[in-house]
């Protein structure tokens, strides 16, 4: 695909993003599209709700093959920087081209709440409740160096 069709694709599913009220993109290198940081409302009903979650996505190989994710803060889910292991997110196999970046997100939210059965990289297997919620406070007012995303004034 062209970088100029890709380009297209990456400005209408940014103007998607925009809509939906649980997340919001931005750009850490103003050099490079296809590196984005988006934060998330962790997911309802679990110990992440209230929380604000920070992630970069690599949208490099996107939209015909899969994302490179990783969180950016300590959440008590997934490792910091590190690379998850999503089948079908973060792996070609699986990977449907026409997924979009809100609906990854989506998935990395859900995700956050499931501590049994996982397999890969990236996540911390032994969750624990109270790290989590511990740190759900601290999420809300998380500032990324490299974005300027702040998460006090985020969703307000
Ligand atoms: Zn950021």
């Amino acid at each position: 695909m062209q970088r100029q069709d890709k380009m297209k694709i990456l400005a209408k599913q940014f103007g998607d993003m925009k809509k939906n009220p649980d997340m919001k993109a931005f750009f850490p290198n103003k050099n490079n599209p296809f590196i984005w940081h988006v934060s998330f409302k962790g997911p309802q009903d679990s110990p992440f709700q209230g929380g604000i979650y920070h992630c970069e996505i690599n949208l490099a190989d996107y939209p015909e093959d899969r994302v490179r994710l990783q969180l950016l803060h300590e959440n008590g889910s997934y490792k910091v920087n590190s690379p998850l292991c999503i089948i079908g997110i973060t792996t070609s196999t699986g990977w449907t081209p026409g997924t979009t970046i809100e609906s990854v997100i989506s998935a990395l939210s859900v995700l956050m709440d499931v501590p049994y059965g996982r397999e890969g990289l990236g996540y911390i297997f032994e969750t624990n409740k109270e790290d989590i919620l511990r740190l759900v406070p601290i999420s809300q007012s998380y500032v990324c160096a490299k974005c300027g995303a702040d998460h006090s004034t985020l969703f307000k």
